[in-house]
């Protein structure tokens, strides 16, 4: 991996140029020269990974952004594997924290027992919201069955219409938040619903044992993406920020802030959002350009807070909450193991944390976890937090996923994907299954590299001719 374009300089000449170093141009770039084709991937961050970062807390390496792989997760997996990376079991005994309505309770299992008629309540949503999924086409959502109705509202607006409970609200406001980085009134419920049906469904979704949550990579997921560029050696760049494309009949050019790049194709990687931020030339169409303004990343912190000893596991407490009281809205136990140091991860909204200083953000944090898990919550030996949307994260500010507003789905959604003549897209927000997972970043960077290098093949046989 290199610093910067200051190298060989035979490589500013290659078959593809690949925008961004996340698990979507690094799969594709290791596709591609497994079938015998040249390729540069150009990264604008100083480091790879995307929105895979490694931080420490108490001298414990933790994942600031993407965590979990489910066990049907098995494109990432098998790169994992192949680099050497294991996975540890994300711990899950015991008891479960709720914190709702100023009232602390505990349960156990996926959906809180709040009460019967609550619980009931939240089965009554979930079943007509697996019902209205199974109807999405998860590759071209916009051709599904109403999907214009769909687009219109939001899903706030549907839960309004179903006439939820405020406990159920409450519970799929949080769901809301951690998927997309915004609340159930910001995001379409086309796209809540193909989202769900993309990640296998609620409970696949919500769950640890089987499902999307169950197990962590032990090195962290960043340490899957750094073992995949150094394989890649001098083919990956970092700290060069692609500033324009332009293309005719023979190839691209990508250029940076020093240097040109002249390939014969180029697969765009960046967050739909961030496609904006590249001068295209000739100019994306219409549709692909109202992609880059609609589409934009929510937004979500994470904070970590370390202790000596996990000390919630003695009291019979899994380290797993809910909450309905910012800034802290999940809480999960990543803790190395019983001996300590113990490691609580927290799911933070930005909208009441991101604003603060570093000290009071502490503060805000640990006082919900005495909250929770009683007053040994309240003397850390360690701590450390990432806003996703701050300025330290220039080429992708944001968060997990799209906050896809209604309307926005049905008008450009079938742009996502389509080729600007030799500008190819990949990246999650272009996967069908598996959307907004690791998963499904790694399947559209291999799709990607398929279909380019089939053209490179095309176009090598008619020089040859
Ligand atoms: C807080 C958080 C928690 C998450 N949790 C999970 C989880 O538990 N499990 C899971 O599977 N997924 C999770 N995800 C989602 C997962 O991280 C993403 O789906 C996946 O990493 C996306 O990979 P990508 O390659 O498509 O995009 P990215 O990782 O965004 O990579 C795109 C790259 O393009 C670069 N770039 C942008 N513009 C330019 C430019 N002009 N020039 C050069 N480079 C540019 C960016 O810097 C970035 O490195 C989480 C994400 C976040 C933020």
């Amino acid at each position: 991996m290199s610093k910067s374009l200051e190298r060989d300089s035979k490589a500013t000449s290659v078959d593809v140029v690949i925008v961004g170093a996340g698990f979507a141009g690094l799969t594709a770039a290791e596709r591609l020269v497994n079938t015998g084709v040249s390729v540069l991937v150009v990264e604008g961050r100083d480091r790879v990974g995307g929105r895979a970062r490694t931080g420490e807390v108490a001298g414990v390496q933790v994942d600031l952004g993407a965590t979990w792989v489910s066990p049907r997760h098995t494109a990432i997996r098998d790169l994992a594997s192949r680099l050497g990376c294991t996975t540890t079991s994300q711990f899950d005994e015991g008891d479960n924290v709720l914190w709702m309505a100023g009232q602390r309770s505990t349960y156990t299992g996926t959906i809180p027992e709040i009460s019967p008629e609550a619980l009931e309540d939240v089965g009554r949503i979930q079943m007509a919201l697996e019902e209205l999924t199974s109807t999405i086409n998860v590759d071209a959502a916009w051709e599904s069955p109403d999907a214009g109705r769909l687009d219109a509202i939001s899903f706030g607006d549907w839960l309004d219409q179903q006439q939820a409970r405020t406990s159920t609200r409450a519970l799929m406001s949080i769901l809301s938040k951690v998927q997309w980085g915004c609340g159930p009134e910001d995001v379409s419920l086309l796209h809540a619903l193909r989202y769900i049906r993309a990640v296998g469904g609620i409970d696949h979704m919500l769950s640890v044992e089987g499902g999307q949550n169950q197990d962590r990579i032990t090195e962290t997921t960043q340490e899957i993406a750094r073992r995949l560029a150094q394989q890649l050696g001098d083919r990956v760049v970092v700290g060069t920020p692609v500033r324009r494309i332009t293309q005719d009949d023979s190839g691209v050019t990508v250029s940076t802030d020093s240097e040109e790049i002249n390939a014969k194709y180029a697969i765009v990687t960046t967050a739909p959002s961030h496609r904006a931020d590249i001068d295209f030339q000739p100019a994306l169409p219409d549709k692909a350009e109202g992609v880059t303004k609609t589409w934009h990343l929510g937004t979500l912190s994470k904070a970590f807070v370390a202790y000596e000893k996990p000390f919630w596991r003695s009291s019979g407490l899994s380290g797993e909450a809910l909450t309905d009281t910012g800034p802290v809205f999940i809480t999960f136990d990543v803790s190395p193991d019983d001996s300590g140091p113990g490691v609580l991860m927290t799911f933070c909204d930005p909208r009441v944390f991101d604003g603060f200083n570093s000290e009071d953000r502490r503060g805000r944090v640990i006082q919900q976890l005495v909250e929770l898990y009683g007053p040994q919550a309240g003397i850390p030996i360690d701590y450390v937090d990432h806003c996703w949307s701050a300025e330290s994260e220039p080429f992708a500010p944001g968060g997990p996923n799209p906050a896809v507003a209604p309307y926005t789905y049905v008008s450009y959604g079938s742009a996502l994907a389509e080729p600007h003549g030799r500008v190819h897209w990949a990246g999650v927000e272009t996967a069908g299954e598996w959307a907004g997972t690791m998963n499904g970043a790694v399947l559209t960077g291999q799709q990607a590299a398929e279909r380019v290098a089939q053209r490179v093949a095309g176009s090598a046989d008619k020089g040859a001719r």
